[in-house]
């Protein structure tokens, strides 16, 4: 459900911006569009009476219970909640430690030296995990 599920049962809708509203409220007699609708990025809708009412009302004015507007994600408490991204800082250190190992395996080769099949395939890893790093970073190499 989007916030067009509330929008579209509203009276005296006007789009305000990129997932914005304003309509009259139908919860009590509204003149003026008193009720400012909002969707969120993440579908999420918030909306406020600037009369004053509740929102509960709001919604059973309009025969909409919080069920109909939460999004799925919201109502399913079983499902776990969307790992936050991984602070800056924490990349970075990965990337450092990852690249110190693909760095001794260059030195190695450098001078000459055969790399021995655990230190290549342990580059190897490196060299996914700094990739990786990169990919959360946003970075295209
Ligand atoms: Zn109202």
């Amino acid at each position: 459900m989007t916030a067009l599920t509330l929008i579209d049962r509203l009276s005296g809708v006007k789009r305000t911006g990129p997932g914005r509203w304003l309509a009259r409220c139908p919860a009590h007699d509204d003149s003026r569009a008193s009720l400012s609708v909002r969707e969120l990025d993440d579908r999420r809708v918030l909306f406020h009476c600037f009369a004053g009412c509740d929102a509960e009302t709001i919604l059973a004015a309009v025969g909409l219970g919080w069920q109909d507007i939460l999004p799925p994600r919201a109502v399913d408490h079983h499902r776990p909640r969307e790992r936050a991204p991984f602070p800056a800082v924490d990349v970075l250190r990965a990337i450092a430690h990852e690249s110190l190992i693909v760095c001794v395996a260059a030195a190695m080769l450098q001078e000459g030296q055969t790399l021995p099949e655990p230190e290549r395939q342990r580059m190897g890893v490196a060299y996914a995990r700094i990739l990786a790093g990169v990919q959360l970073a946003g970075i295209r190499p």
